[in-house]
């Protein structure tokens, strides 16, 4: 039987705002978004009929509530074709932390089957059906650094960015992305755009103005860990910081690698931590038996 296996990376949002409530239940918004290269790794295999999801992380569903089952099923009904997967999936990047964990794994699934069962679907096509799985799915396949509008799924491609490193920081609690939205309690009228500012600041290569996080406010009402937090990375040096998605994953920029580092090691101890790098692309496929 033949496997896969595909790499999975996580994103930050460099920028987020949220513009409005939108008459269809979703919210408009406008954000930077940037993969990263804290990645889980999904195992696609072939097998007769059926999907099987199979994860050890108590926080990730197994069965049809997963976004890798979802995708599974998805291309099976789009092709029509008679096959079944099992899905393995080695989750490093933590869930429901704003990091965008599941929707990367659906995107993978959708990048390994098509190679897995030969189906050559162009990749235009590919991000076709990642929208209908959900609207942080799309930037997965193609990764790197894009802006996204409307819902979010509405990306651009941003090119020519310099590489740096980042410092995770996982609070305890885990946020409800349906609750944070709510919790924001927008209504239909638009608030102003600022991509453009955003976009000469980013042409100039000025991350430290473009940090913002729409959710940020309210979370650190209800969770004054994310302060503390941010406090604690200043303290040792990390001036820039902001929460990721709707939260509760909290990164740092770092200036080297050595610096991430050394801070991990000084707050392992206290909190969940991660160092990463920018990660250039999307989902990718490494092995092929
Ligand atoms: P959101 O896309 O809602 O902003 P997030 O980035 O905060 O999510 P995810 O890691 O995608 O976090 O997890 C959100 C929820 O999705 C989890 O609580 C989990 O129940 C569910 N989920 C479904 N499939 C997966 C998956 N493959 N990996 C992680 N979580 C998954």
């Amino acid at each position: 039987m033949k496997e896969i296996k595909v790499i999975s990376p996580a994103k930050v949002n460099l920028y987020l705002n949220v513009l409005a409530r939108r008459g269809d239940g979703y919210h408009e918004i406008e954000t930077i978004i940037q993969a990263i290269d804290l990645c889980d790794e999904v195992t696609l295999r072939e097998k007769e009929k059926g999907i099987e999801v199979s994860c050890q992380n108590e926080g990730v569903p197994e069965g049809e509530r997963n976004l890798a089952y979802r995708a599974a099923r998805l291309i099976l009904q789009e092709t029509k074709i008679s096959k079944g997967v099992g899905i393995e999936i080695k989750k490093n990047i933590p869930p429901a932390a704003g990091l965008g964990g599941g929707s990367s794994n659906a995107a993978a699934t959708l990048a390994g089957l098509n190679k897995l069962w030969n189906l050559n679907l162009p990749e235009r096509r590919l991000i076709q059906l990642a929208t209908s799985l959900g609207m942080d799915v799309p930037f997965f396949i193609q990764g790197g650094r894009a802006i996204g509008r409307g819902k979010g799924d509405e990306l651009t491609p941003l090119k020519g960015w310099s590489p740096f490193w980042l410092i995770l920081v996982i609070p305890e609690f885990r946020v409800s992305t349906k609750r944070a939205y709510q919790s924001l309690k927008l209504d239909l009228t638009k608030g102003e755009s600022q991509i453009k500012i955003v976009l000469k600041h980013l042409e100039k290569g000025d991350l430290s103005s473009i940090l913002y996080n729409k959710f940020e406010e309210v979370m650190q009402k209800k969770y004054p860990r994310v302060k503390m937090i941010k406090e604690r990375l200043k303290s040792l040096g990390i001036t820039l910081a902001s929460m990721s998605g709707s939260g509760s994953a909290i990164f740092g920029m770092a200036r080297s690698g050595e610096e991430a580092e050394r801070i991990r090691e000084v707050i392992k101890q206290e909190e969940e931590v991660y160092v990463a790098k920018t990660w250039n692309g999307g989902v990718s496929v490494v092995s092929w038996n």
